[in-house]
Order: C-alpha cells, then structure tokens, then sequence
C-alpha cells in the first residue's frame, strides 16, 4: 500500500501561548500548506477511513469516501478554538475534510464536566458540532488529557470511555476513532481504546503511515510552527522524513529508555494491585499534564531533549506489566517505531 501522509496539527493561530507556540502554526502558514495539498493534487480523507483501508480484513475505504486525488489525511488535536475561526474557513476553501480530536474535559463549556488543564482557549460543544456538520471527523482524545499508560485501569477505562461517550451524545454520531494524548500508547492503553469501542486510532511517531500495521497505532507526522515550505513539501512527499525527524526519533529512543526506567519505579513503589487513582479526576483540575512549555521559535529550540519529562510529576503507574511503550507496532524497529510511542511528549511539546 502507497503510503499516506497523516499530518498532525494542534494550533493555527498567530497568537500562541507560550505552551501551545512551538505546535501552533501561523495562519497564513496553514493557508499555505493547504494550498500546497491542493495544488499538488492531494485529496484528504477523514482518520478513520484512512485506517480502516489499512486493514486487509475490512476491505477498502468505501467508494464515498475515497479520495479522487492522492489521499492524506490532516488531523488537529486537543479542540483549540482557533480550529473554528482560523483552520475551518482554509479548510472549507478547499473543501477538505478533517479530522479534529477532542478533549472533552478542556472544552470551553464543558461545565460540570470540566478536567484537566487546557494550553490555550478551546472550542465550545457548538463550535464542535458545527464543524461536524460542515463534514470534519470528530474524534477523541481523552477526556482530561492525561498520560494513559501511566493510569491504572479504572482511571485508563473511564478517560477513554467518558471521553467517547460525551462525543456520542453530544454530536449524536458513531465515534470510533482516537488520537492518544502526548502522542504514545501501550498495548494495555490500545486494548483499552478497542475495549471502549475505539476500533482506530493515532499515534505520532513521525513516519510515514504505510499498511500493515496496528490500526490502533497509526503515525503521524508532526507540523510545527517552524515546518516551512520546503519542509513541508518533502513530509507531504514522504522524502527525507528520517532526516527531518532525526531528532525526534532519537529523542524518541533516549525517551522510551526513561519511561520505562520510570514505570519500573513505580511499579516497584506502587501499593500491591493497586489500581492508582485518576491524576486527572473529573473535579480534579490536576497539574500532572503540565510540560516544558514549548520554547523555541527554531526547530533545534522546541526540543529541550528528553531530559525534560523529569519535570513532570508522573501520577504513578498502573498495575499493568505490559507496558511496551517501545514495542507492538509493526515489529523490526521497535523503539522507534514502536506502538506510537513516538511522539512529542518527550519533546517538550505538548500532544
Ligand atoms: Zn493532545
């Protein structure tokens, strides 16, 4: 199978906040790249459909929903409310569809379902909604945002099922893929997401997707704020991404090293089957999901390097012993391919 490029965006707006500025990408940037996609003939495709064609058993995507140019697909994460106002408007010029992963306890009215701390102002359940109705994907993305593999199950179930359950109600449509938080997963967290209904989701990674492997696992590729267009031309094109990522996938390796450094830790520290309590608990407007804010206006400065997850308060770890945050993906490479445990988390950037 062709691979696709899987674009994974969070912020497009020209006035970031110190934590979202080093994942946001200026408005005019964005209006570029979209133009690029249509003047080279791209055609996205929602999330799902993408990954569900990836699947041998399932067949290929529907006729309704294949691209007619060369597919890609455009994801944004978290719910920023510069989606509605900035990205939406580009997109519909094109008439591109998208897929946006929504954190339903950030969300701007959520209400007595407020949770987790959110980096910039977020969308309303309307706003939502609307872009629903103007043919984006929605999909999840946890309810508060936490690290996943770093919750006990009770806490792991009721993120992914909250989250999706919200979605459901709210928009009153199938929700049936994700995007994990901070961009990784473990065997434990995907069995949970297919447990709670998930049947696709997305890491990061930062390769190009190709068939064969985990639906569950699917990599992104990161577009920054400092992603210009030459760059972005080669990621679209899928030339040079080992080069371009370099140091993410470096980092990656060095990060997936300290993770399970940190899981055995806390396994060894953690009450015997205990099943630790959310971090991020409906009411609980917890700090645990605070990060390096992504300085850095150049590429080399939005990577404080892998020494920075030592600054965030780690909620302690689950009662799981499969937490192959370098493993279960399509195999072979395995810490830097591995079960989306690319990502960006590791970066100082916020997933
Ligand atoms: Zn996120």
């Amino acid at each position: 199978m062709t691979a696709v490029p899987i674009l994974m965006y969070h912020s497009v707006t020209d006035r970031p906040t110190p934590e979202t500025r080093a994942l946001s990408v200026p408005v005019a940037a964005f209006a570029d790249q979209m133009a690029h996609l249509a003047e080279h003939g791209f055609a996205p495709v929602p999330f799902s459909a993408h990954a569900a064609s990836r699947r041998p058993a399932r067949g290929s995507v529907p006729p309704s929903e294949r691209a007619s140019g060369r597919p890609v697909v455009i994801t944004f994460d978290d719910g920023y409310a510069d989606f509605h106002e900035n990205a939406l408007p580009i997109l519909e010029r094109h008439g591109f569809t998208a897929t946006l992963f929504v954190t339903t306890g950030w969300l701007a009215d959520a209400g007595p379902d407020a949770a987790g701390r959110p980096l910039d102002r977020t969308l309303s359940w309307t706003q939502v909604a609307e872009a629903a109705a103007h043919g984006i994907e929605i999909g999840g993305h946890s309810h508060s945002h936490p690290q996943l593999d770093q919750l006990g199950d009770r806490a792991l179930r009721e993120e992914l099922a909250r989250n999706r359950g919200l979605l459901e109600e709210r928009l009153g449509r199938d929700v049936r893929t994700m995007a994990y938080p901070f961009g990784y997963s473990s065997a434990r967290v995907r069995r949970m997401a297919r447990a709670v209904g998930y049947d696709t989701a997305c890491a990061v990674a930062n390769r190009m997707a190709s068939g064969g492997a985990d639906p569950l696992a699917v990599p992104r590729l990161t577009v920054r704020a400092t992603t210009g267009p030459g760059t972005f031309a080669r990621v679209v094109e899928g030339r040079d991404i080992s080069r371009i990522f370099l140091k993410d996938h470096a980092l990656t390796r060095g990060y997936a090293i300290v993770r399970r450094g940190r899981y055995a830790v806390h396994r060894a520290l953690a009450p015997r089957g205990g099943d630790l309590p959310p971090h991020h608990g409906a009411a609980g407007r917890s700090r645990t999901e605070r990060h390096v804010p992504g300085a850095g206006t150049s590429a080399e400065r939005d990577v404080p390097g892998a020494g920075t997850s030592g600054e965030r308060r780690d909620p302690g770890a689950g009662a799981s012993s499969e937490q192959d945050i370098c493993g279960g993906d399509a195999g072979g490479e395995r810490d830097v391919r591995g079960a989306g445990a690319g990502g960006g988390d590791h970066l100082g950037e916020r997933l």
